[in-house]
């Protein structure tokens, strides 16, 4: 299987026996999240990963899931209160709410977000059931008056969403802070960081992370309007992207989230960088042992799309049937892969710049496919052949071959790479590549094998690929 399976840890999985079998049907990544945990109570589940990574010797990533600044209200007075379509409802600052409000009253302690709320403006509460139109503003940037555009019940200190709105609210919150440092002291290998709006928010995380001199990929989530709009420049920093469909679904008009994971897939392919697709693939699995023809078909069209993952949530995290759902997605990769390399019709050419790197990928992708090679093995530093390989697409699998665990662990969220730790005591790359090809069962006599590697030459200051060799085992 060339894509790979993001699996969220929670009361139905976090045990040796179930992430044993999410493993042995192609999880790689394992997310815990934040939003209902703190560091001390994934120390168990990191202590499993290490174990079953030694025990299956395959690279295993622990990723983090940062809450983000996810903006809730506070409590509503005689809670639950039934709203009807039409009526009024205030929302405000916690201080303009009167003893004797006339309508039910919203209250709202984060300023950022009221802050340039203007008329006609929507506001969504609850996962987007209950929908309002700013129809006043009574104290501009504090007060306002809503007029809801559906019935339904109004709770306190549910979620609201300000589609399309952007606020002056960093991604990275105190507590993500806390939750960063206290992940990478347990040894957490990734981080994932809600609600990014624009590499600024990359750029604080980053901050966090030179103070202690540690370096992660750091998945963005792309779950807001502007965070779509500046998707490129947050490419340029962040190590992979998520469309996170659950918020994205409330922060952008729903029905145009299929053509904007489509759109974030694509960039996300161009940039070198992975891109996983979240949220709801096989939701009804938690409750029933075969999911929907509709999201069997949502998960091959990820596929199709070119996602380098697919991640489940609810589904493996509080399902009935964990297991199963990843076996589900495996089964649905055997043909869907099959049919996109059908589709594509060999690797990726480069388009428009001269760049000798890409070109070099794409070279060695072409040479494994005209000598009918076993694969692709890519001595990698950094990790960027291998991404570059990765985005060529080529149907032969891409081992990358690098000297860092924190790389190994990386190259796992993209598509067609099996990471491999390289033999350090050799000095030349090209001989730990052959040595490695040599020594794995993977590879058998008398086949094939495409071989990049950019070892620097005496006197050069870039690396880059600068060889690729067809070598004969
Ligand atoms: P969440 O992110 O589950 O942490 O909210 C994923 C999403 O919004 O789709
Ligand atoms: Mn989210």
């Amino acid at each position: 299987m060339r894509t790979k399976i993001v699996a969220t840890l929670g009361p139905s999985s976090m045990n040796k026996e179930t992430m044993r079998a999410m493993v042995d049907s192609g999880v790689r990544i394992f997310r815990l999240n934040f939003s209902h945990s703190d560091a001390q109570a994934f120390v168990p589940a990191v202590e499993i990963i290490r174990e079953l990574e030694n025990e299956t010797d395959i690279a295993l990533t622990a990723m983090g899931d940062l809450c983000g600044p996810k903006i809730r209200i506070d409590e509503v007075d005689g809670s639950p209160v039934t709203v009807d379509k039409d009526c009024d409802v205030e929302l405000g600052l916690p201080e303009h709410k009167e003893k004797n409000q006339s309508c039910a009253y919203l209250s709202l302690g984060v300023p950022e977000v009221l802050k340039g709320l203007e008329e006609g403006m929507t506001v969504a509460l609850s996962d987007g059931m209950l929908q309002f139109r700013v129809s006043e503003v009574i104290t501009p940037d504090e007060r306002f008056r809503l007029r809801a555009l559906n019935g339904g019940l109004l709770t306190s200190h549910k979620g609201i969403t300000f589609p399309g709105k952007s606020h002056a609210l960093p991604a990275l919150t105190d507590k993500d802070r806390k939750d960063l440092h206290e992940g990478l002291d347990i040894g957490l290998d990734a981080f994932a960081m809600s609600f990014v709006q624009s590499r600024a928010d990359i750029e604080d995380i980053h901050v966090e992370l030179q103070r202690r001199n540690a370096w992660v990929p750091i998945v963005a989530k792309i779950e807001r309007e502007n965070a779509v709009n500046n998707i490129e420049s947050i490419l340029a920093l962040a190590d992979a992207v998520m469309v996170a469909r659950g918020d994205l679904g409330l922060e952008c008009p729903l029905s145009q989230v299929p053509v904007i994971q489509k759109r974030l897939i694509r960039a996300c392919r161009h940039a070198q960088k992975a891109c996983i697709v979240a949220t709801q693939m096989l939701l009804s699995m938690v409750e029933n042992p075969l999911p929907t023809r509709a999201e069997t078909t949502d998960v091959a069209n990820a596929m199709l799309d070119g996602a380098d993952c697919v991640m489940l949530s609810e589904e493996t995290a509080v399902g009935r049937y964990p297991v199963e759902a990843v076996r589900f997605i495996r089964d649905i990769a055997d043909t869907a892969e099959a049919y996109y390399l059908e589709r594509v019709q060999g690797p990726y050419p480069p388009r428009k710049e001269k760049n000798l790197i890409k070109y070099m990928a794409y070279a060695a992708s072409i040479l494994a496919e005209t000598s009918d090679a076993k694969a692709v093995v890519a001595h990698t530093t950094s990790g960027a052949t291998a991404r570059l390989l990765s985005s060529r697409r080529p149907a032969h699998p891409i081992y990358a071959l690098t000297t860092s665990q924190p790389v190994q662990r990386y190259m796992n969220y993209f598509w067609g790479v099996r990471p491999r730790l390289a033999d350090v005591t050799i000095d030349s790359h090209l001989d730990r590549s052959q040595k490695f090809i040599q020594e794995s069962p993977e590879f058998r006599s008398g086949e094939n094998v495409i071989i990049t590697s950019g070892q620097p030459t005496p006197g050069q200051t870039k690396i880059h690929t600068n060889q690729i060799k067809v070598y004969y085992k």
